[in-house]
Parts: C-alpha cells; sequence; structure tokens
C-alpha cells in the first residue's frame, strides 16, 4: 500500500464518481416522484420514475390489478403508489399540474465511500442538485465534490472548498487543508439520515467499508453516544447532525476510537470529535486503552466501570495528581456524598495545599455530624455545605495571612465560627482595600464638606461599611448609597455632634452645593437647630469653602 503525502498526489489519485455512484445519489438524496399523464385516447397512464428513471404505461382496461395498479391508475397529483420497476414508494406528481417543476428543485449533501484498497479509503463529499425545470422529468442530479478525506490507518489528511453564494448557484472554489479534522459541511440541525425533508448528508456506498481497515468503525454506537453526550454537555440546545465524517476520520486515525466506544467511554470520543481531545489527560496514540489514560489494567478497569461523566473524571485526576494510587471509585463515593462542586474544591484544596485526602475527609464528615447534631444522619447538602464553608475558609484565611502550617488552623475544630469570624475579618479588609482607592476622593470631599460650628460637625465616611452601618445604626436606607458613593455617583456625609463624633445622628445626601436629602434615626426630620447649622454649613460650602489660613481646619477640633 502507498501513502500519498501531499496534496497533489492525494487529489490525482482520488477515485471519480461511477454511474453507480450516479444512481445511488439520485436515489438515495432525493424525494423519488411518479411524474404521470393520463391518455384517455389509449386508455391508459404515461409513468416516468424519478428514483429508477424508467418510464412505463399503465393501462385503464387491464383485467387483473392489484392494489398497487389500483393506486398507480387512481391515485391523484401529490398522492402516494410504488414503482413497479423499482419497488419506491413515490409521490405521484401530475405532469400538467407541475408546472415547471421549480417547486421540486433539491440540494442535497452526500458522502461518497470510496475505498481503493483495504488500507486506503477517500470520502468524496459534496452537493448534488436535481432540477426539473422545463419539464425535464427525467433529469439526473448534478453534483460538485467539496471535500476529500483520505483515510489510511494512522493517517488522515482533509481538503475542503468552500462555495462562492454571491449568486444563487455554485462557483468552484480552490481546495486548501484545513488545521484540523473538520465536518465536510456547515452543520444544520438535521440528523444525518433521518426525514425526507430534513436530512443533513447521505452516505453513499457506506457498505463498501466492510472491506477495509475500518469494517469494525461503530457508527451506530458513537451516534448513541454523541446523542447522550450532547445532552449532558450542551443544555437546552437540540443535538443536530451527528458528525460521523469527522468519526470516520479519527477512527481511522486512533485506533482506540473504536474501542473506546464500544467499552462505553464514547465521551472521550465526543469531546475529541467536537475539538477537545483533552490531551493533558488522554494520549490518543497510545497502543491501548489503558496506556493512553496512562492507567495500570487494574485502574483502568475500575475506571471503566466507575465512570459516569467528565465531573468525575476531572476530580479523578485532580485527586490522581496527589494521590498517585487513588481509586477510581473512591473519587466516585467523594463526588455522591458532596455533589460535583464541592467535590471538586475539595480535591483542588488538597492538591494546591498538599493536604492528607483521609484526614481531610475524616475532618469534613466530622464536622457534618457535629453541625447536624446528635442521632441525626448528615444528607448530601450538608455534606455540601460543610464542604463549602471548609474551602471558603480556606481562601478567607489565606487573604488573612492566617498559618496555614498549622493543624489547628487548617481544619479548625469550629468551623461555622471559624469561617464567620474569618468571612468578617476579609470584609474589614477588603473595605481597607476599597478605601485605599476611594482615598483620593474622600481628601477631596473631605476639604470642601468638612466642617463644624463647634456644637455640629460633618464628617466623610471612611468607606462603603461605614455608610452601611451608618444605615444599620439609624435604621434607614443610605446603605444602598454606599457604592455608588464610593464612585463618585453622589455624595452622602454624616452630621454628628462636635463632642461626640463617634455618635451616628444625622445622614445627609448632597450633589455639589445642593442637599438632597438628610435624615435622622429611622427617617426622623431634622430638628430646627440641626436644620440651622446645615443651612449655615451649606452656604459656607457655596461660598467655596473657605478656610482660616493658620488653623489647619475648622473641623480638627
Ligand atoms: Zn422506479
Amino acid at each position: 500500500m502507498r501513502v500519498y503525502k501531499t496534496m497533489d498526489a492525494i487529489m490525482r489519485h482520488a477515485p471519480e464518481l461511477t454511474p453507480d455512484d450516479e444512481a445511488k445519489i439520485n436515489k438515495d438524496c432525493f424525494l423519488p416522484y411518479l411524474f404521470f399523464r393520463d391518455d384517455r385516447k389509449a386508455q391508459c397512464r404515461e409513468f416516468v420514475c424519478t428514483s429508477c428513471g424508467e418510464v412505463f404505461l399503465e393501462e385503464f382496461t387491464k383485467k387483473i390489478m392489484t392494489q398497487g395498479d389500483y393506486d398507480r391508475i387512481l391515485n391523484k397529483h401529490n398522492d402516494f403508489a410504488v414503482c413497479p420497476k423499482c419497488g419506491r414508494k413515490a409521490q405521484l406528481k401530475e405532469m400538467y399540474r407541475a408546472k415547471d417543476c421549480k417547486s421540486l428543485t433539491e440540494w442535497r449533501r452526500f458522502v461518497a465511500v470510496k475505498p481503493v484498497g483495504a488500507n486506503t479509503v477517500y470520502l468524496l463529499c459534496g452537493y448534488a442538485v436535481k432540477n426539473y425545470t422545463g419539464r425535464n422529468y427525467n433529469t439526473k442530479p448534478k453534483y460538485d465534490i467539496s471535500a476529500v478525506y483520505y483515510l489510511t490507518p494512522g493517517y488522515v489528511r482533509v481538503f475542503r472548498k468552500d462555495y462562492d453564494y454571491t449568486y444563487l448557484g455554485m462557483r468552484d472554489g480552490q481546495f486548501y487543508e484545513p488545521k484540523s479534522i473538520v465536518e465536510p459541511f456547515t452543520r444544520t440541525y438535521a440528523y444525518n439520515i433521518s426525514y425526507w425533508d430534513k436530512r443533513g448528508y447521505s452516505f453513499i456506498g457506506f457498505d463498501r467499508l466492510q472491506s477495509t481497515f475500518l469494517k469494525y468503525a461503530p457508527m451506530d454506537l458513537f451516534d448513541k453516544a454523541y446523542e447522550q453526550w450532547w445532552y449532558s454537555t450542551h443544555y437546552r440546545n437540540s443535538c443536530g447532525e451527528f458528525p460521523d465524517v469527522k468519526f470516520l476520520a479519527y477512527s481511522a486515525l486512533y485506533s482506540n476510537v473504536e474501542r473506546l466506544i464500544k467499552l462505553g467511554l464514547g465521551d472521550f470520543v465526543c469531546s475529541l470529535t467536537e475539538g477537545r481531545p483533552m490531551k493533558r489527560y488522554i494520549n490518543w496514540n497510545a497502543p491501548t486503552v489503558q496506556s493512553m489514560f496512562r492507567m495500570r489494567k487494574d485502574e483502568f478497569r475500575n475506571f471503566q466501570k466507575a465512570y459516569y461523566g467528565f465531573a468525575d473524571f476531572e476530580i479523578y485526576q485532580i485527586l490522581r495528581s496527589v494521590k498517585s494510587d487513588i481509586q477510581y471509585g473512591t473519587v466516585k463515593a467523594i463526588c455522591e456524598r458532596y455533589h460535583y462542586e464541592a467535590a471538586k474544591r475539595i480535591a483542588k484544596v488538597i492538591k494546591a495545599r498538599k493536604l492528607n485526602l483521609t484526614r481531610t475527609l475524616h475532618y469534613l464528615e466530622k464536622k457534618a455530624k457535629e453541625e447536624k447534631g446528635p442521632r441525626k444522619r448528615p444528607e448530601q447538602k450538608d455534606y455540601e455545605t460543610t464542604a463549602i464553608w471548609w474551602t471558603d475558609y480556606l481562601d478567607f484565611a489565606e487573604s488573612l495571612k492566617y498559618d496555614l502550617s498549622r493543624g489547628d488552623v487548617l481544619y479548625p475544630k469550629r468551623l461555622k465560627e471559624a469561617h464567620d469570624n474569618a468571612s468578617d475579618a476579609v470584609t474589614v479588609q477588603k473595605d481597607k482595600l476599597a478605601f485605599e482607592k476611594y482615598r483620593e476622593r474622600y481628601e477631596k470631599l473631605k476639604k470642601k464638606y468638612e466642617w463644624s460650628d463647634g456644637t455640629y460637625k460633618i464628617l466623610i465616611p471612611k468607606g462603603i461599611n461605614d455608610i452601611v452601618e451608618e444605615g444599620k445604626v439609624l435604621s434607614h436606607c443610605v446603605g444602598g448609597y454606599a457604592e455608588r458613593h464610593v464612585n463618585g455617583k453622589t455624595t452622602i456625609l454624616f452630621m454628628r455632634l462636635a463632642k461626640e463624633p463617634e455618635k451616628r445622628l444625622v445622614t445627609i445626601e448632597v450633589k455639589g452645593d445642593t442637599i438632597c436629602q438628610n435624615y435622622g434615626y429611622k427617617d426622623r426630620r431634622v430638628t430646627e437647630k440641626e436644620k440651622e447649622f446645615i443651612e449655615k454649613w451649606i452656604a459656607w460650602v457655596r461660598a467655596g469653602s473657605r478656610r482660616p489660613k493658620k488653623k489647619k481646619t475648622a473641623s480638627a477640633a
């Protein structure tokens, strides 16, 4: 067997479609019609079958008639009847009623299987069109090859031609080689070989694969696996065409493809055909399936038995990099107990912090039971919550720079309490960080608004938390303005007693030198005295916030 390595050689040696292939395209790709015309004088009906091309007569006066004969003679335009020459059920079309037959024009996509030896298979893919216009009842389809696949064991080449659809019709493009194995046609939401009017593409001469190295490629199993995989990974969207040509190409390229599908691990083949070969975990060129997953025989057997989906496979791979002898069953048990999201978090933490798996699981188990209380059995959601608390806690602890080398810090005795404390501490710390960004604005606001008359004073909020706290203490809704204040969309100010500046009193919202709102506890209105101060202060703001030069500021008192 000779393997061609250049596009030129491959294309030059590509087989042509034979009349037999063309007849198959006509038969398998297009809707069959029985065009007919009644000849009253001759007492017969004339037929043309578009599927087999036969022209024949049925006499009205025939002595013995079968049901088929009746159907052909009595049925009307758009009814169905069976062609006696080829045995196909076809739609009747009365010749003069079908007018110019324009609406009967069909475009179809085909994939012709053309082996040139046991170890070389060409797939010639293309578009075929059948056009009856001009009452050309016995027309043959015209076709054009738009993609050529060259399949040999372990070596595959793909050449595609794109059309220029600037006008209705085909204009030849040049063949080029795509960077990866692609499907021959743009995907549509039609199954490859399904309903008459909704087909994706049809294989022509599929059974010819039986005499080639691809005879064991389990396409039906692949289609089943693909549909299942699609619905488990693509929510909502319907599956559409099966990438069967890609499947054949990958089956030729990697001998493990066939084995994986037969072992019920079709997910990995589906992922491969969608351009995600997961090379981090899978060596597609490996000689056996277990070596492909870098597993020992017994490991692989466990994996194959317990495999459920990509989620547990990913968690298995994470944990395996920490604990090389981990069993797939153990991972499945963790996934079942904690659910995938939390299980993945645990796995990631264990990997990142190089923790002991057994100790960690033991700890989480214990905490989940403690949290649930005595004589109660934690459910999956309890385990999940515990795992999320713990992994969150570790994130907080990290940013707070806790000493995580200590066992009692890593696995706190009272998990919930440790989690909540750390969470609060992080909020405070975040507020500090936010203040860093807000500082410039804070300084400007201070210059413009901070002022005291000795009885009252105006203060600038120190950050988001300061405003949220004001809202909590005074039981009004200013907390909701915190973000906008920090971003400069509005300005929130605090009015306090000069002698008790810690005690929250009145909140003021301003825009420039206009007061929008001012409220005290539970939205109370300001008192006359407070109002007097506010008016004095805003007059000072309007006058340009002038301060005595020598004293630092009036409010520094
Ligand atoms: Zn026929």
